[in-house]
């Protein structure tokens, strides 16, 4: 369901266009910062991954992959809700909720490869690229939606939700198989790699999503994962207490990564000046946070969105939306009576 938005923009900024200044929305995705673009933001990005699902071409087989980042040093395990006390290899025994905040911290920050995972965090994008090539060989008509997110322990993953159409279909172990063979890597010739610990789950039947309400049903589900994964993606990167409280493991554990990816060149920075580059102040982590394939006229694809649904397409429905409601108010609708007008047969209360 769509949520209601805010009333508008809270903090514009002023440009100068056309001789005249003219306010523009900030554009922020941080709800903290504009819940106004903020909420436009996630809600254009759903719109087109509902789009991808709800107009699936009949026979589409949908799956849900989730891609993380190879080890970059030993962690706790901690176990998840609900989940039994799990021994770590730190010799203790943790439990879900008293250990939560050990979740993902390195066991030992002296040995962990902190600059190692603000490079792969770096990186990522060009590996999911790679990734996507890979898998077009052996499936060409997959098309794909999904969103970049962190890790307890600072590394980014991916949970990707891919189309393919049932006649394209490969065992799912080949899906995985095929991402992990696949690589990148920079111009000093370091290799980045996805880590072993993938996972795929098939959504639909082999031969496809059915037609009727049957298949509208079991498209609705589907939905329900698309906009979980949508959801975690755009929201806000609020710190949690535990990563500035005096220092504990998991203080440490963050203000390691943060001098790593402060440290880290990101092939833009300035010989003496502080770079201003965002990435620094994001363990690694470039800005693109939602990953879609778009129609290409060349390979004649229709990208992930049937309907064509793109930002741009959403933000200029928005302004023809806005001018037809201007256009009303001025010449097409002209109230009878104003409250200022009714106000003059209203007798006053005599006190
Ligand atoms: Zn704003
Ligand atoms: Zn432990
Ligand atoms: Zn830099």
């Amino acid at each position: 369901m769509a949520e209601t938005l805010p009333r508008g923009c809270g903090r514009p900024v002023f440009v100068s266009r056309d001789g005249g200044r003219v306010k523009v929305n900030c554009g922020s995705r941080v709800n903290a910062l504009c819940p106004y673009c903020a909420s436009i933001f996630r809600n254009d990005w759903k719109a087109i991954g509902r789009d991808g699902i709800i107009n699936a071409p009949e026979g589409s087989v949908l799956y849900f992959v989730t891609l993380t980042a190879p080890a970059f040093g030993r962690v706790h395990k901690v176990p998840d809700k609900g989940a039994p006390p799990r021994r770590c290899p730190c010799g203790l025994t943790h439990t879900a909720i008293a250990d939560v905040h050990l979740r993902g911290v390195a066991l030992n920050p002296s040995r962990y490869d902190y600059t190692g995972q603000v490079a792969w965090n770096y990186h990522c994008g060009p590996l999911w690229s790679n990734t996507m090539r890979a898998l077009r060989r052996g499936m060409p008509t997959a098309e794909y939606f999904g969103g970049w997110e962190f890790q307890e322990r600072g590394a980014r993953h991916l949970h990707v939700m891919l189309r393919v159409h049932h006649s394209d279909v490969i065992p799912d172990s080949d899906i995985l198989d095929t991402a992990r063979r696949v690589t990148t890597r920079d111009k000093h010739g370091n290799i980045y790699r996805w880590g072993h610990d993938l996972d795929i789950k098939r959504l639909t039947r082999r031969d496809g999503l059915p037609s009727g309400a049957f298949a509208d049903n079991r498209r609705a589900r589907i939905l329900d994962y698309l906009l979980k994964a949508v959801g975690y993606t755009v929201k806000d990167s609020g710190h949690d207490p535990t990563w500035t409280s005096p220092a504990n493991d998991v203080s440490i554990h963050f203000r390691l990564l943060d001098a790593a990816a402060e440290d880290f060149p990101c092939g833009a920075c300035p010989p003496s000046k502080k770079c201003r580059n965002l990435i620094h102040s994001r363990w690694g982590a470039r800005s693109r946070i939602v990953v879609t394939s778009r129609a290409s006229a060349a390979t004649s694809r229709p990208g992930w969105s049937p309907r064509g649904i793109t930002r741009t397409s959403q933000t200029e429905h928005r302004r023809n939306y806005r001018r037809l409601q201007e256009m009303r108010n001025i010449n097409l609708y002209k109230p009878h009576f104003t409250l200022e007008s009714q106000r003059r047969h209203i007798r006053p209360l005599r006190s």
